[in-house]
């Protein structure tokens, strides 16, 4: 057994990187990928541990694991998904850092050491950028207009956020479960809690063996997470100001039209029966009213929200004495 081995498996120890990959039916590429894995980490002289997620296969992959050392396989009892299985991994990771990556080879285990390299510089989060993708045209384009439409909403300054392959100091996942199909938007999300996020090129494969697990529904649900997204960005702590602030000019162009019609009716004699404004008058004051009530509902929900996870909505990094 070579030293780095002997590193990651004394007993108690805590390993320096924790390397988490999800798997589903990925049979011909998770025993490559944990050669490459363990390389990649062996050449870089860090002690470490390999966490595979086996979200539900259903073909060889679960045997493909057999007999590889070391290895932590944490097996679903069905399919979850991308997102629950990263959650699962990273919660059970021992590293300082934890690195994450797709499990179909189409990431590169030998960029490990640019993701550390660049995290030197003193960022907590690392994300991949895969400049030059090996992934079909529709794919591409899809990928290019949410990373397009992400930065205008979400303003997370990093090109490419579905990048699996990422380095994060563990710290950052204390207050974060990932639900959903969040796990592309870690960054944004860790962003908020004031991490520093940086980003470096990685290299991409093409798939070899097996199939892509998504389709264009993907686009919708992304698209539905990042609105999530900002609206967490944004009001989280202050619903009211959104749905409130909304209700008020709702009810307030309700009111202006209702005053519009009255003084027409009464000042100049006009008849109403076959206008349409008045409805829409109405309609806007009674949109606005629910606007405002549904601020302050969210409101007391988001008060109990971290109440109950004893969390608030500022994360401190460190409290000093002296
Ligand atoms: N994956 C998973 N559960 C799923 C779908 C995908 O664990 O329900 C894993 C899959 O095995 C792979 C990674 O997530 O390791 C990325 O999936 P895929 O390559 O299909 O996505 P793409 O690269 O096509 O975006
Ligand atoms: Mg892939």
């Amino acid at each position: 057994m070579d030293n780095n081995n002997k590193i990651a498996n004394r007993a108690n120890e805590k390993p320096y990187l924790s390397v988490v990959v999800p798997l589903y039916n990925e049979e011909g590429n998770a025993k490559e990928l944990h050669k490459r894995i363990k390389d990649a980490c062996q050449a870089l002289g860090k002690s470490f541990e390999i966490i595979f997620v086996d979200d539900g296969s259903t073909d060889g992959t679960v045997k493909d694991c057999a007999g590889l050392t070391p290895l932590k396989l944490v097996r679903f009892r069905k399919n979850f998904g991308q997102t629950a299985a990263f959650d699962a991994g990273i919660k059970v990771a021992t590293g300082e850092i934890v690195i994450t990556m797709d499990g179909d080879l189409q990431n590169d285990p030998a960029d490990i050491g640019l993701l550390l390299e660049e995290m030197d510089k003193g960022y907590d989060v690392v994300s991949g950028w895969r400049w030059q993708r090996k992934d079909t045209f529709m794919k591409k384009f899809f990928s290019r207009t949410a990373n397009l439409l992400r930065k205008v909403l979400i303003k997370d300054r990093i090109h490419d956020s579905g990048c699996s392959l990422k380095a994060y100091k563990r710290e950052c996942f204390q207050n974060v479960d990932l639900f959903g199909e969040m796990h592309r938007f870690i960054p944004a999300i860790l962003e908020l809690q004031g991490y520093r996020v940086g980003e470096v090129k990685v290299s991409h494969h093409p798939r070899v063996h097996g199939q892509t697990k998504y389709n264009w529904k993907r686009g919708l649900k992304g698209f539905v997470d990042m609105v999530e997204i900002w609206f967490w960005q944004k009001y989280s702590n202050r619903p009211l100001h959104l749905f409130g602030g909304g209700g008020i000019i709702f009810s307030f162009l309700g009111v202006a039209i209702l005053i519009w019609m009255a003084i027409e009716k009464i000042f100049f004699g006009a008849s109403l029966s076959e206008k349409i404004w008045p409805m829409v008058g109405t309609f806007l004051i009674l949109v606005g009213i629910q606007l405002f009530v549904f601020g302050l509902l969210a409101g007391i929900l988001i008060k109990t929200y971290y109440k109950n996870r004893q969390t608030m909505n500022y994360t401190i990094k460190e409290i000093r004495e002296s």
